[in-house]
C-alpha cells in the first residue's frame, strides 16, 4: 500500500509536512446559498480548526504555521493548506491572490484546496490548472458518503452525482484529488461504503 507520506517522498524527496490556512472564506452551506446550518459535524471553524487565524495575512500564517511544526519536523517541504470553509467560494482574482500568494516561498512545495464539489466553475478550474503548471495543486472534495440518503441526513448539501463531475472535470485538468469520507455515518453499513462505482476519468 503506499501512503500519502511515501508519495510525498517521492514526489518531493522528503516527508511534507501541511500547514493548515484560513484564507477568509465562508461556504454556502452555512451562508443560506445552499443552506444556513451547515453539514452537522462541521464545526464553528468552518472545519478548519487547525488553521492559523484568519486575521493575518496568508504568508505571515504560513510562517507562523512553520513555527509551530518545527519541533516535530525539521525538512523543508511544506504544503500550503487552505483548510477552513470553503476554499474556492470567492471571485477567482481573489483566489489568484491568496494562491499565489501562499505558492511563493520555495520550500513550499505543493497547494492543497478543501472545497465543496459544487464550488468549482470554469474561472476556479482554469486558476487551478495555471497554478498547477507552476506547483503540484490538489483538491480536498468533502464527499463523507456516495449514498445520498446519507448525505440528505448530514446535510451535505449537493448529490454525489455533483462529486463525480467535479472529480472529471479535476482530473481532466491534472489536479490530484483528496476525498474526504466519514466511515459508518449513522444508518450505513459496510456495504453502503462498498457498493458504488468509483469515480474514473
Ligand atoms: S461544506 Fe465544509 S465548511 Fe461547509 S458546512 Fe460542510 S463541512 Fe462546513
Amino acid at each position: 500500500m503506499v501512503t500519502v507520506s511515501d508519495y510525498c517522498r517521492e514526489r518531493f524527496g522528503e516527508k511534507a509536512y501541511r500547514l493548515s490556512l484560513d484564507g477568509g472564506f465562508t461556504c454556502p452551506n452555512r451562508d443560506g446559498t445552499v443552506d444556513t446550518h451547515g453539514c452537522i459535524f462541521c464545526s464553528a471553524g468552518g472545519s478548519g480548526d487547525f488553521a492559523a487565524q484568519r486575521r493575518t495575512d496568508i504568508a505571515e500564517q504560513l510562517e507562523e504555521a512553520k513555527k509551530r511544526v518545527r519541533p516535530k519536523y525539521s525538512g523543508h517541504s511544506f504544503i500550503a493548506y487552505f483548510q477552513a470553509f470553503t476554499n474556492t467560494y470567492t471571485p477567482a482574482d481573489r483566489l489568484r491572490e491568496l494562491f499565489f500568494e501562499a505558492i511563493k516561498a520555495e520550500d513550499i512545495v505543493c497547494i492543497s484546496i478543501a472545497t465543496r464539489p459544487d464550488c468549482l466553475g470554469d474561472e476556479v478550474l482554469a486558476l487551478l490548472a495555471e497554478i498547477n503548471a507552476i506547483k503540484p495543486v490538489w483538491v480536498e472534495l468533502g464527499l463523507q458518503t456516495a449514498n445520498d440518503t446519507t448525505a440528505e441526513y448530514i446535510r451535505r448539501g449537493y448529490r454525489t452525482e455533483v462529486y463525480d463531475s467535479a472529480v472529471k472535470k479535476l482530473n481532466a485538468i491534472g489536479v490530484h484529488v483528496v476525498t474526504h469520507i466519514i466511515l459508518y455515518l449513522p444508518g450505513e453499513a459496510r456495504a453502503d461504503m462498498l457498493l458504488r462505482p468509483c469515480a474514473m476519468p
